[in-house]
């Protein structure tokens, strides 16, 4: 069956009523027969009839056993990490997104479980870098913002080798272009604000486990902190995932583009995007993947926050926000904004410059979307203009 077949068809009909949508139950409590006889729900903590469809949903199409859902990203994250103990070490990828670096570092740290950073596009890295303690390998591939790509199979080899866990954050690619657990993973987190969700609605989280044990440890955690995914958003993530397959499919084909025309663009230093043939990890990202995402990265030839600034503030179409992976298109500055939570020099060495602008490119037409992005570009160049003529103070001035 083809994955866009199998994705409609993994959201099923309601078995009481035949209803073709997953219904919402918006209760808090179900009624029990007897202290302990229910029809399978007791309170909607512990489970909701709307959330596990979504869950066995998410499973279904990770190819993994157990399926959780959380209330954001951020608390899928931490359901996996409480899996640790004071002690163990947490081995991640150095490009990470800077809500689990601040969760890692200002949370985990202060109970005694470290993380060692690592660039893991090279496997070898991965492995010389993992001690005794090391319980957790931490991946995100494609990562954020400069879209590198680790080989998930032989970084689930150096896992099972040296008797720890690997976890992908496979927020960027989605179920419907990469599935970590059938290279070997143990465990895919998401942030379903992204791609899941598809349309900037919500804030969401899910945890897949490959292995039922795992996963029923994660769901105890689930139960036990109680970070739970409502069941109007649990529903709104469900109706995401329906046309996941589409929506993918466009934000590939209009990214490609995108990256095509930023790579030949005469004001532009350096693009991030693993379709194009010049990313240092083409190859893995072509064998692993069955597409390149929708997110694109770029560097200005004039390297400096100003520009940037002046390049996010001038487009019409692109939005200046957070988040990723909506129909409409946005962008957005991260040494300003997703990741101001690392430190500048952290940042520089994984490659986020001072003018480095992501973009998640979203639906609209892509004609449009480049005539956008010329605007960015003619602000850009009118500021070039004033630092060339040596008015730049009074520029600044004025304010941008
Ligand atoms: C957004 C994001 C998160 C965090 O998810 P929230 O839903 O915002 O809590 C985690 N990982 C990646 C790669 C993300 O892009």
């Amino acid at each position: 069956m083809s994955n866009a077949t199998q994705i409609i068809h993994s959201i099923p009909t309601d078995p009481l009523t035949g209803a073709i949508a997953v219904p919402i139950y918006q209760t808090s409590t179900f009624v029990q027969e007897a202290p302990g006889v229910n029809k399978g729900y007791d309170y909607a903590r512990s489970g909701n009839p709307t959330r596990a469809a979504l869950e066995t949903i998410i499973a279904e199409l990770e190819e993994g056993s157990v399926g959780v859902a959380f209330a954001s990203g951020l608390a899928a994250i931490d359901a996996v990490i409480k899996l640790l103990k004071s002690g163990d070490e947490i081995l991640a990828v150095d490009d990470i997104y800077g809500g689990a670096f601040r969760l890692f570092t200002h949370i985990y740290e202060k109970f005694g479980i470290t993380v060692n950073y690592v660039d893991t596009t090279n496997v070898e890295n991965v492995f010389n870098a993992v001690t005794p303690k090391t319980k957790l390998i931490w991946i995100e591939t494609p990562t954020n913002p400069t879209l590198k790509i680790s080989d998930i199979a032989a970084i689930a080899k150096v896992a099972k080798s040296q008797g720890c866990l690997l976890c992908v954050d496979n927020t960027f690619a989605s179920p419907a272009l990469q599935k970590p657990l059938t290279l070997g993973a143990d465990i895919v987190v998401h942030s379903a604000t992204k791609y899941l969700g598809g349309h900037s609605d919500l804030i969401a989280g899910v945890v897949v486990a490959k292995d039922k044990e795992l996963g029923d440890k994660i769901k105890f955690i689930q139960n036990a902190s109680g970070a739970i995914l409502a069941p109007f958003d649990s529903w709104l993530v469900i109706r995401g995932i329906e046309t996941l397959s589409l929506r993918v499919k466009q934000h590939c084909i209009n990214a490609q583009a995108v990256a095509e025309y930023l790579e030949q663009h005469p004001a532009v230093d350096k693009v991030y995007y693993p379709g194009l043939k010049s990313h240092i990890n083409h190859d893995i990202a072509k064998q692993q993947a069955k597409g390149f995402g929708g997110v694109v990265s770029f560097i200005l030839k004039n390297d400096t926050e100003e520009a940037a600034v002046q390049f996010v503030t001038n487009t019409k179409l692109f939005k200046l926000a957070e988040s990723l992976g909506g129909v409409k298109s946005l962008l957005c500055h991260p040494a300003n904004m997703t990741h101001k939570s690392i430190p500048a020099e952290k940042r520089k060495d994984a490659g986020v410059a001072d003018s480095l602008i992501r973009l998640s490119v979203g639906l609209e037409e892509v004609e449009d979307l480049l005539n956008d992005l010329e605007k960015g570009f003619d602000a850009v160049e009118k500021l070039n203009a004033l630092i060339a003529i040596g008015q730049k103070k009074d520029f600044q001035k004025i304010g941008y």
